[in-house]
C-alpha cells in the first residue's frame, strides 16, 4: 500500500467508505479486547455517532480521533466519569495485522473527546484504525502517515478546503474529495459558523441562537435550557454531515481555524462588537470555543487549549518534497484597520512577533522543495474598486500591508512558496508580487484561496461576473476567480505542483455531480502560476 509512486496508484479507493467497513468489523469486536474491558460498564447504542477522523501526520505518527456523544446535539450525553477507550491500528481493514494498540481515556472535562498521540508507524503509509469503549466499536478509520524524512521524490496529493456553513448547504464537495483520494486535507478556517438558526436556510443550525458557551446550562428552569446554543452541538451537528465524516474516516486533516469558530471577524480578545460583549464575557466565550475546537480537531496536546489561548500554528514535513506552515492569523493579529492609511501602518501586526519570527526562520532554513502556507486569509491584493484608487478588505492581509509586503519581499529568498487561503468564499488564484503597488515588481510566488465548501451557497454565475468582472483589469495578478462551491487538489511533484479546481453543481441538494472547472500548473524554479 506504499504510495510513493504518484497518484495512479489508487488501490486503495475500495476501501474508501468506512460505513460499509464498520459492519464486518462488529463480529469480531470481542476478539480483541481484554477481559478486563470486556466487564467495563457498557454504554448506550451510537455513542460513536460523531464518527472518527486523524490528524497531522508524522513521518511516524498520526493522531487518531473520536469523541464518545451518544447525544451529540444535547451536550453529548455521557455520565460524568473518566472512560477507558481502547484503539489499535492495523495494516489492514480487516485489522489481521495490529501493529499498534493501547488505551486511551475520554474525560468529561474535554466532552469525552479522545486524541491518540499514535508513534511508532512506518513513513509514507496508509493504516486501518478503530475505538472501542463500553461494549459498542467505533467505524473503522483510514489514515496515512507523512513519507519518509529524507524522501524527495515521489508525490503527495493534498486537497485545500475552507468554511464549511451548514446553513448554506450540504457538504458535497467532500463527496468528490473522497473520491480524488486524497494523502491529506487542508481545512483552512470556518469549519463551524456561530450564526443563530434561520429558518430560511438550505438545513437549519441547532439550538436557538449564537454560541457563547460549551455546554448546556444545567438550569431546571426550561427558559434557560436553550437560551444558548453550544460550541459543541454546534460541532456535533457539522460532524452529522455524511461527506465531512466520511472525508474525516479516510484521509487525515490538518486543521487550522478562522474567525467563525469564535465570533465573525475578531481580532484576539477584541469581538466584533465590543459594544455587546464585555471584554470579560469575550474571553469567556472565546474559552468555550477554543475547548470545544480542539475537542472536536484531530490536532496533537500542543493544542490543548490554556484558557482562551490554543496554539495552532505549527509545522509539518512530507519528506524533502514539502513544508506545510500552518498559520494562525486570527489569535495575535491588532484589531482591524478602519482606514486605508491605517492598513499600510507598520504598527499593526497579523501573526504577532513570535509567530512571524518563527515562519521568517522556518521558510529561510527550509530544506523542502515547496514551501506550503496554510493562512486563513487571502494574502494577494484585493482591489475592491474598479479605476481609479483602490478598496481593500481590511480583515485580510489587505489589512496588514506592512507585515505582509515583508512577507512577500522575504518570499524571493524563499524555495518555491505557495500559499493556501480561505475566507472569501470564491476561488481566487494569484500571483504573489513582491509589491502590489509596483505593477513591475518581481513574481515571488503563487496563491491558491480554495473557495468554500458550501459558504455562500450556490451562485448565481451571471451576477458574479457583474460584479467581480470590472475589478480584473486593477488586479492584473489574479489568474482565476470564480464563484462555484468545491475544493481545490494539488499534485505535489518535485518540479510542479499540478492544481484541479473542482467544483460541485449545488450544494443544495445532498447529492452533486461534480468536475474539474480548471487547471493551474506551478513550475518548480519559477515563481507564479498558469492556468493549463
Ligand atoms: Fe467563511
Ligand atoms: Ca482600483
Amino acid at each position: 500500500m506504499n504510495r510513493v509512486t504518484g497518484p495512479g496508484s489508487h488501490d486503495r479507493r475500495r476501501f474508501l467508505t468506512a460505513g460499509t467497513a464498520v459492519l464486518g468489523a462488529s463480529a469480531s469486536a470481542q476478539l480483541w479486547l481484554p477481559a478486563a474491558a470486556r466487564a467495563e460498564a457498557p454504554l448506550p447504542e451510537g455513542v460513536f455517532g460523531l464518527g472518527v477522523a486523524s490528524g497531522d501526520p508524522l513521518p511516524d505518527g498520526v493522531v487518531l480521533w473520536t469523541r464518545l456523544a451518544p447525544e451529540p446535539l444535547d451536550g453529548g450525553g455521557m455520565p460524568e466519569r473518566t472512560v477507558p477507550v481502547l484503539w489499535e491500528v492495523a495494516e489492514g481493514e480487516r485489522f489481521a495485522r495490529r501493529v499498534r494498540r493501547g488505551t486511551a481515556y475520554a474525560r468529561p472535562e474535554l466532552g469525552h473527546s479522545v486524541h491518540v498521540d499514535v508513534r511508532g508507524l512506518c513513513p509514507g503509509r496508509t493504516y486501518w484504525f478503530r475505538f472501542r469503549a463500553g461494549g459498542r466499536i467505533s467505524p473503522v478509520g483510514r489514515t496515512r502517515t507523512a513519507p519518509h524524512p529524507y524522501a524527495a521524490g515521489g508525490a503527495l496529493r493534498l486537497a485545500l478546503a475552507p468554511c464549511q456553513n451548514w446553513q448554506h448547504g450540504y457538504f458535497t464537495p467532500y463527496a468528490d474529495m473522497l473520491a480524488q483520494d486524497p494523502d491529506v486535507v487542508l481545512f483552512v478556517g470556518d469549519y463551524i459558523y456561530e450564526s443563530a438558526p434561520s429558518a430560511t436556510a438550505v438545513r437549519r443550525h441547532e439550538g436557538s441562537g449564537e454560541p457563547y458557551t460549551l455546554t448546556q446550562y444545567r438550569n431546571r428552569y426550561a427558559q434557560y435550557r436553550n437560551r444558548y446554543a453550544q460550541y459543541r452541538n454546534r460541532y456535533a451537528q457539522y460532524r452529522s454531515d455524511p461527506d465531512l465524516a466520511a472525508m474525516h474516516a479516510n484521509a487525515p486533516f490538518v486543521v487550522t481555524f478562522d474567525d467563525h469558530e469564535v465570533d465573525n471577524d475578531f481580532a484576539g480578545e477584541i469581538p466584533q462588537d465590543p459594544d455587546r460583549q464585555t471584554h470579560d464575557a469575550f474571553v469567556a466565550r472565546l474559552t468555550a470555543a477554543c475547548r470545544a475546537y480542539y475537542e472536536h480537531m484531530p490536532v496533537r496536546a500542543a493544542a490543548i487549549p490554556d484558557g482562551p489561548h490554543i496554539r495552532m500554528h505549527r509545522r509539518l514535513e512530507f519528506g524533502r518534497l514539502a513544508r506545510l506552515d500552518v498559520l494562525d492569523t486570527r489569535q495575535y493579529r491588532s484589531d482591524q484597520a478602519v482606514s486605508q492609511a491605517g492598513a499600510r501602518d507598520p504598527a499593526l501586526t497579523l501573526l504577532g512577533a513570535r509567530q512571524k519570527r518563527w515562519l521568517l526562520e522556518g521558510l529561510r532554513d527550509s530544506p523542502a522543495r515547496w514551501n506550503l502556507i496554510a493562512s486563513q486569509i487571502m494574502m494577494a491584493e484585493t482591489d475592491l474598486l474598479a479605476g481609479e484608487g483602490k478598496q481593500w478588505f481590511y480583515d485580510a492581509w489587505d489589512g496588514y500591508q506592512a507585515e505582509r509586503n515583508e512577507f512577500l519581499k522575504a518570499f524571493r529568498g524563499v524555495r518555491n512558496p505557495v500559499v493556501l487561503t480561505g475566507d472569501r468564499h470564491l476561488t481566487m488564484v494569484s500571483e504573489l508580487r513582491a509589491d502590489f503597488a509596483d505593477p513591475a515588481s518581481p513574481v515571488v510566488g503563487a496563491e491558491f484561496v480554495g473557495t468554500s465548501v458550501s459558504s455562500g451557497g450556490d451562485q448565481d454565475q451571471d451576477a458574479f461576473r457583474r460584479e467581480w468582472g470590472p475589478r480584473l483589469a486593477d488586479n492584473p495578478h489574479w489568474k482565476l476567480i470564480d464563484a462555484r462551491r468545491g475544493h481545490h487538489l494539488f499534485d505535489v511533484r518535485r518540479d510542479g505542483i499540478d492544481a484541479r479546481v473542482r467544483v460541485v453543481d449545488t450544494v443544495r441538494s445532498p447529492r452533486s455531480a461534480s468536475g474539474t472547472l480548471a487547471r493551474l500548473r506551478v513550475d518548480a524554479g519559477r515563481p507564479g502560476v498558469r492556468v493549463v
